[in-house]
């Protein structure tokens, strides 16, 4: 957990979270996956409030419910939504919105997260795991609801359209899928040292490149360039890529975090008079897409995970993500 506010400050404690109230269920973790943003929060470039456990992305196992929550959810694998709370009573609240309200307190940064053996949660947050899918691949249903909600809502790609991914990490792996599903022919592209995340996305069935290989990024799109952009690296390198190689009035989506100020050639944006998108986590409706996209096989999980490893690695996990090494760990607090 994140113990204080600062850079660092993180380590492995035992926590009490107590018993669910009216309306919460007790969770045993299964799978909770390691994510850019944890690095952030860990680097306090991301905002957060210590002391909270960190982790956002969960399969579980229903424990226990408390007053009112249907008894039927016992035992139900799940996933779940990160919003333990929101206000729900500021403009976007009201408008249904709740991804933006300035008051939501999310898990793994406001409120307790899945880094742990147990977590608390609302129950309305709890989607069940479609049949299939993994106790561990099912923690990549957050990010891929992340991703539906920049790409889909309103949709960015349509059927004919080619898009560039930039950063073949886990968000970049699940956008490629989801900008396929949605008709789009795809090129992933990523850095010399993306060897394993390439490797991937050439196993999920997509052409890939290397960012320096100036040519093969050129001749997919040839002679306009992508249609679509879709910059899922969070580094300056890949932005840089995205708003040089778009089509004159094509779609720039930002997907990836920096974290901080990055330099990067904003004015292409006025040049090639790019429209551009974005999103901020999750909504309902994204995680309803999501699973639907998973259960229909469009999006598949499993391959994207590099590596299932007990808490007590997490100094390990968190550098090898930080490097790029692998593509998504996933925490088994069983193990
Ligand atoms: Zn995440
Ligand atoms: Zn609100």
């Amino acid at each position: 957990m994140k113990t204080a506010p600062g850079p660092g400050n993180v380590a492995l404690v035992d926590r009490d979270i107590g018993d669910p109230q009216a309306g919460q269920v007790l969770l045993d973790v299964t799978g909770a996956g390691v994510c850019g943003t944890d690095l952030h929060i860990c680097d306090d470039e991301y905002r957060n409030h210590p002391p909270v456990t960190m982790g956002h992305e969960v399969a579980a196992v229903v424990r226990a419910v408390g007053m009112g929550v249907d008894a039927g959810w016992l035992g139900a694998r799940v996933t779940c939504e990160t919003y333990f709370s929101t206000c729900g009573e500021c403009a976007p609240c009201r408008d249904g919105r709740i991804n933006l309200c300035p008051r939501r307190r999310s898990i793994g940064s406001f409120a307790d997260g899945g880094f742990a053996e147990r977590l608390l949660l609302p129950v309305a947050n709890l989607h069940r795991i479609p049949g299939g899918v993994d106790e561990h691949a099912a923690a990549l249903c957050e990010p891929l609801a992340c991703v539906c909600n920049c790409l889909c809502d309103p949709a960015v790609v349509s059927p004919g359209d080619l898009v560039l991914v930039t950063g073949p990490g886990a968000m970049g792996l699940l956008a490629a899928q989801v900008a396929r599903a949605a008709g789009g022919t795809v090129l992933v592209v990523g850095r010399g040292s993306d060897e394993v995340r390439l490797r991937a996305a050439a196993e999920l069935g997509f052409p890939t490149a290397t960012a320096d290989d100036a040519d093969r990024v050129g001749s997919f799109a040839a002679p306009d360039g992508p249609d679509v952009v879709i910059e899922c690296s969070g580094a300056a390198a890949g932005i840089h890529t995205c708003l040089t190689s778009a089509r004159a009035g094509g779609r720039y989506v930002q997907i990836g975090l920096a974290g901080r100020a990055v330099a990067v050639p904003f004015d292409e944006l006025c040049y090639r008079e790019l429209s551009v998108r974005s999103g901020f986590a999750s909504t309902p409706w994204s995680w309803r897409r999501a699973l639907r996209l998973v259960e229909g096989g469009q999006v598949r999980l499993d391959p994207l995970v590099s590596e299932v490893v007990g808490l007590g690695q997490w100094e390990r996990v968190f550098a090898d993500t930080r490097s790029g090494r692998g593509i998504k760990f996933v925490f088994d607090p069983r193990l």
